[in-house]
């Protein structure tokens, strides 16, 4: 889903309750698109439609490095904002929104938050799903930067050279 009209027509609330009445459980994604989604009341009452019919949300994704990006994309400090303002909104029965996230090479990496560390601001990260399961939770901390908009815009922050991942993943992938 990315937007909640979707969930409003009469066709579309049967089809869940069909899906439901077989024992099945609905999980929701979606992407955060400029022009169609990009504000948090518009998730906030998604995700709160969602719980209403049965839905649990799941995922809000980071538009990713495909065609029409540059049409769809939303920074990743604006996506951050976003996602904040919505699950503050909502009950801890809509939280389980997880987000924003990037399905990247190295796996799904979702900005945590943004904060001042010594004066530096940066973003922190983690890993929910890696190429390598050890890299799952761990946090790490990027230069903020108001207008990335994918983890490769991203630079390590406090003058690392790297992120703790980058040797390891570019050893794994083909040449
Ligand atoms: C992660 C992901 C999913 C869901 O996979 P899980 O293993 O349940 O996290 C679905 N679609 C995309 C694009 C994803 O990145």
């Amino acid at each position: 889903y990315n937007h909640w009209r979707e969930l409003k027509t009469d066709i579309a609330y049967q089809a869940i309750q069909r899906i439901r009445a077989t024992g099945a459980e609905i999980r929701s994604q979606g992407p955060l698109l400029a022009h169609i989604n990009d504000n948090a009341d518009d998730w906030a009452k998604m995700w709160r439609e969602q719980v209403r019919v049965g839905i649990i949300p799941y995922y809000m994704f980071v538009e990713r490095d495909t065609g029409a990006q540059h049409y769809f994309e939303v920074p990743l400090a604006r996506a951050y904002e976003i996602y904040r303002d919505a699950i503050k909104q909502v009950s801890g029965l809509a939280r389980t929104a997880r987000g924003p996230s990037m399905s990247a090479g190295p796996g799904k990496v979702e900005i945590q938050g943004v904060t001042e560390v010594n004066g530096e601001k940066v973003f922190v990260l983690r890993f929910i799903q890696g190429r390598n399961p050890d890299w799952v939770q761990r946090p790490f901390f990027a230069q903020y930067d108001e207008t990335a908009t994918w983890l490769n815009h991203l630079k390590p922050a406090f003058g690392e050279e790297k992120f703790f991942f980058e040797d390891e993943y570019n050893a794994m992938k083909p040449v």
